[in-house]
């Protein structure tokens, strides 16, 4: 998820009312916050130290310093990994008649209970170089000949 930009108008998620810049939004919220006490609390998914109001879940999501974390180690991770899952996004110009790609079809089971967001990610990260490579491939293919 790509953060607005500093300067994009937010809905206040307290009232309908206020729009407040993103970069201001935080410090919107510590005021408005106040006149909405006793609102239902919900913990951040990212960290369960973190108790926010439930209107201020989706913001705190985009904002909180642990998601951003996960989602460097991830990155990190992601530029060893051989992307074998990438045969199950939607590149239709591969044929899977190359033997490397049944073969990790086969030796590879994602466990998704255990790695859900993990392997989500792969597959969106590994894509677009792997989407690259199908179009060269469908580029040489396709090209008429003289
Ligand atoms: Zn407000
Ligand atoms: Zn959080």
């Amino acid at each position: 998820m790509a953060s607005p930009a500093p300067n994009q108008m937010m809905t206040c998620p307290y009232n309908k009312a206020h729009q407040v810049e993103h970069y201001r939004m935080q410090v919107h919220l510590q005021k408005c916050r106040k006149q909405h006490q006793g609102c239902k609390k919900v913990t951040c998914p990212f960290d369960t130290t973190h108790v926010v109001n439930d209107a201020e879940l989706d913001f705190h999501m985009g904002v909180c310093s642990k998601r951003i974390k996960l989602d460097t180690q991830l990155y990190v991770l992601d530029n060893d990994y051989r992307p074998v899952l990438d045969v199950v996004a939607p590149t239709p110009v591969v044929p899977c008649d190359e033997d490397w790609e049944c073969d990790s079809t086969t030796s590879y089971i994602p466990d998704p209970a255990k790695k859900g967001a993990h392997i989500i990610h792969k597959i969106k990260g590994a894509t677009p170089s792997e989407r690259r490579k199908a179009r060269m491939q469908g580029i040489q293919t396709y090209r008429p000949k003289e």
